[in-house]
């Protein structure tokens, strides 16, 4: 079961972030069940409607490519509507100053007012249902014209709110469910502008209002598959997302898993080879000097033979923890070299600074008093550690000698009478 919880949203690049490969996630608080998207996906058609979380997603992954739209189709409208203005004049000339006035003065300024308006209402979904609101004031200026002239050409000019509807519906693309809204606040306009009309329902109105409710279905329809279409299609890109993000993580999983050691959680000794050629390899070009800490816990076979293997196990754990909590340098690294001993990689630091290092880690694994009545040294677990630096770029230099000189400190740590820090430093 894949979840793909809150994530940035990057919508129309497909590059859902922090897997890795930047792929875009919906922005939404609860996780998003990869099952969910396939069920959907396996029931046919999705509704226009879909089961939260998914349909806050959806509505803020579309969010920015409708508001493009919104905001392309209303500065359209905003000149183009002037252009009825020609129509009133052939058509209401009685109105032709009220239609100037209201046409230039408040329709145009009030759409760009609208328009800024709507880049910054944050809810996607408003925007949607705000639309509504200048259509309805276009038809409204259509249908006050129509109804205060005495024109006989009053009646066939209040189809035009056809054209709003169209525009609504076809270009703006409006969701299905703002737009039958409006699409039924058109109709009633219609009506009622035609049941004022001075001139008494002339008959120019039946194939007027046929025109405009042919035109209503027809567009009404397009906008529903529209938006069915754009759920499927962002379903199924979802779906990609989701089976995408579940690759990654398993082969992160993976990747993890062959460079760490199960126990300790520490990297293990492969990582520690490749992070060391790395370091290694880097201060050759660069200068400065590598250095190792090689830290062996003291007695842990008697450990082992009084507490158990399992308590042992817990005391390598809690070793490595302390280890952890003291290294925590950017280039450092912790390993596990084997069996009960661990090794650091530190990278540019100085034999002083590492040997100051290894002796608070000595002193903190001390610290943890973990019992060890069977040592023959100290009654708390205890550690010995070797410590050798060396410049990669010294004649001779290699990493394996590097190795062998923090072993064979830690070796004369152990021989000095172990919980103690012996440093070797070596030019090569
Ligand atoms: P010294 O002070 O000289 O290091 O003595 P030591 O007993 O620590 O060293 P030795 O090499 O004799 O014993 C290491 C022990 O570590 C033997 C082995 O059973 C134990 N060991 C190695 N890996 C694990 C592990 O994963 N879990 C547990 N519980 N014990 C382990
Ligand atoms: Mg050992
Ligand atoms: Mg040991």
């Amino acid at each position: 079961m894949t979840a793909l919880s809150a994530s940035p949203f990057q919508s129309t690049e497909f590059t859902p972030s922090g897997f890795g490969v930047t792929v875009p996630g919906p922005e939404v608080d609860e996780p998003i069940d990869a099952e969910d998207v396939e069920r959907l996906l396996n029931n046919g058609k999705p509704s226009l409607r879909l089961p939260e979380p998914l349909e806050k997603a959806f509505i803020t992954d579309e969010g920015p490519q409708r508001l493009r739209t919104m905001l392309i189709s209303g500065v359209l409208v905003a000149f183009m509507f002037n252009w009825l203005l020609v129509s009133d004049w052939l058509l209401v000339p009685d109105q032709f100053d009220l239609a100037l006035r209201l046409r230039l003065f408040l329709f145009t300024p009030g759409i760009l007012v609208g328009v800024f308006l709507l880049t910054r209402l944050a809810s996607a979904a408003m925007r949607e249902w705000l639309l509504i609101f200048p259509a309805t004031v276009a038809c409204a200026m259509n249908a006050w014209l129509c109804m205060s002239s005495t024109d006989p050409m009053a009646g066939p000019y209040l189809s035009s709110l056809a054209t709003i509807a169209m525009f609504s519906n076809s270009v703006v693309r409006m969701r299905f469910a703002p737009a039958a809204v409006l699409d039924a606040i058109i109709i009633a306009l219609f009506v009622g502008a035609a049941i004022n009309m001075p001139a008494n329902l002339p008959p120019i109105l039946i194939p007027a209002g046929l025109l405009l409710v042919c035109t209503i279905v027809f567009t009404l329809y397009g906008c529903y598959c529209q938006e069915r279409d754009d759920r499927l299609n962002w379903l199924l890109h979802l779906r990609e997302r989701l089976l995408l993000k579940n690759l990654e993580d398993a082969n992160q999983e993976l990747h993890d898993a062959s460079r760490s050691d199960m126990l300790t959680e520490v990297a293990n000794r492969r990582h520690f080879d490749e992070h060391l050629a790395e370091v290694w390899a880097r201060h050759q070009r660069d200068g400065g000097e590598v250095a190792l800490i090689m830290i062996d816990v003291d007695h842990f076979k008697a450990y082992n033979d009084r507490y158990g293997h399992p308590m042992g196990d817990a005391c390598l754990k809690a070793v490595a923890g302390a280890l952890k909590r003291r290294l925590r340098g950017p280039g450092d690294l912790i390993a596990r070299y084997g069996g009960e001993e661990f090794i650091a990689v530190l990278s540019g630091a100085s034999l002083q600074t590492v040997h100051g290092a290894a002796e608070r880690i000595r002193r903190g694994i001390e610290g943890l008093n973990l019992l060890h009545a069977t040592s023959s040294t100290h009654a708390v677990v205890t550690v010995s550690i070797g410590v050798a630096t060396m410049n990669p770029s010294a004649p001779g230099a290699t990493t394996t000698r590097l190795i062998s000189a923090a072993d064979e400190a830690l070796y004369r740590a152990k021989n000095g009478g172990r919980n103690r820090v012996v440093a070797m430093g070596m030019d090569a």
